[in-house]
């Protein structure tokens, strides 16, 4: 633990010190443990956003969930729009070291534009499913973690408006959870369409299961290739799939959707929580930005269990995930594939990144299938960004 000063060790609140109150995160391994010390945690409990998020509520997920078997979390939520604000003394550290150096006055972009990917369509002996997906926050509302029972279903009630509205192949249906069966629900699951039942510490200790399944629903077209959900971890989840590998295709419908589901918000007066340096505002610091995760769920058997496959997709800003979900393992050798970050490259970088180095993890795999080497294929290290922080590309 940090050396506490004399003034902070006496400061008190609600008849507490803060030393009472500093939480032990010896045994942790999020971004959040690691820059939380006694004095930031005691100059951040002074503040309180104008809905009444506080740094514990910020932190509590971090606290309770000290690791993750799979991915290095970032172990806080934001409340509102504006706890990136008050607790920026915390968040931007988190921001910067998850997103790659992001510093506080770097400036974001947007390109919701298919027509700027290059190529996009992946051996579908290889690649089962392409997803595209993001999240959106309606602003004035607060998020997930902190929001009240009225507030959770009018963002549910403004949503189903807005979708309802949605024209041709977008057309749909909402389908709230607490009508839906169990059995509906799990085939929904199971058919990689719909989240998980809150089981996932992460969602639980950050309070976004409160109320459950209140408010909760998901929505789909007719041939279930553009889906929301809402209410899960963000407002809105807008994700567009299908099986194969046309990520083009998927990524194409997922522009369309979403900008048009953007001009169905605006004529109701409501916008999305989005500024210049973090582009749009979700619930998990890790999705800032852009909040777009593309993912592929592909065979890499060999390529798998190749001493390198960390190192390949760390050089190509790849993450790994088990097919059932984040807090999976992958079985059979399928994985899904997808794009490490969110904040400081556009959607159509992002997905370049998934596509590319998707085709190259197929080569190597098939490399790998003859018993050839892949050393001839392996990625580039490059410098990204500072010279202090060093990216590998
Ligand atoms: P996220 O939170 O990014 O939406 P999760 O890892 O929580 O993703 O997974 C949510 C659901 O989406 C899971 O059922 C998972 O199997 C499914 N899924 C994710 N990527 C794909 C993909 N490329 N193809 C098919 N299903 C997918
Ligand atoms: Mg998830």
């Amino acid at each position: 633990m940090d050396q506490v000063s004399e003034d902070m060790s006496n400061l008190q609140l609600g008849g507490r010190s803060v030393k009472d109150d500093f939480p032990n995160l010896s045994e942790h391994n999020n971004h959040m443990a690691k820059f939380l010390t006694i004095d930031l945690y005691s100059k951040l409990r002074e503040q309180c956003t104008p809905n009444g998020f506080t740094i514990d509520d910020v932190i509590q997920t971090g606290v309770d969930n000290p690791g993750h078997p799979y991915i290095m979390t970032v172990g806080c939520v934001a409340g509102d729009e504006e706890s990136y604000e008050v607790f920026k003394d915390l968040m931007d550290l988190v921001i910067e070291e998850r997103h790659g150096g992001y510093l506080p006055n770097d400036m974001h972009k947007t390109d919701l534009n298919p027509e700027n990917l290059k190529g996009g369509d992946l051996d579908d002996n290889y690649v089962l499913s392409s997803r595209v997906r993001t999240g959106r926050s309606i602003r004035g509302y607060c998020l997930p973690p902190h929001c009240s029972r009225g507030e959770r279903r009018a963002v549910e009630r403004l949503s189903i408006e807005a979708l309802d509205s949605l024209k041709g192949d977008l057309q749909g249906k909402y389908y709230a959870l607490k009508n839906m069966t169990d059995e509906e629900q799990q085939q929904l699951i199971d058919d990689h369409l719909l989240f998980d039942k809150p089981v996932s510490p992460l969602l639980l200790a950050s309070g976004m299961a409160r109320d459950w399944p209140d408010g909760r629903g998901i929505w789909h077209n007719d041939n279930k290739t553009f889906l929301v959900w809402v209410n899960e971890e963000d407002h809105l989840r807008v994700i567009s799939m299908q099986k194969g590998g046309n990520m083009k295709e998927v990524f194409t419908r997922f522009c369309t959707g979403l900008t048009q589901l953007e001009s169905l918000f605006k004529e109701k007066g409501e916008a999305f929580m989005w500024n210049e340096h973090l582009g749009y505002i979700l619930t998990c610091p890790s999705n800032l930005g852009t909040g777009l995760r593309a993912g592929v769920h592909v065979k890499l058997p060999n390529m798998g269990q190749h001493p390198e496959f960390n190192e390949v997709l760390k050089r190509l800003r790849l993450q790994k995930r088990g097919t059932g979900g984040v807090d999976t393992d992958a079985v059979g050798g399928v994985f899904d594939i997808s794009n490490a970050d969110r904040l400081g490259f556009s959607e159509v970088e992002l997905v370049q990144m998934v596509v590319d180095g998707v085709k190259l993890l197929v080569e190597m795999e098939k490399k790998l299938e003859t018993g050839e080497p892949i050393d001839s294929l392996m990625p580039s290290i490059q410098r990204y960004r500072t010279e202090e922080t060093i990216v590998i590309i």
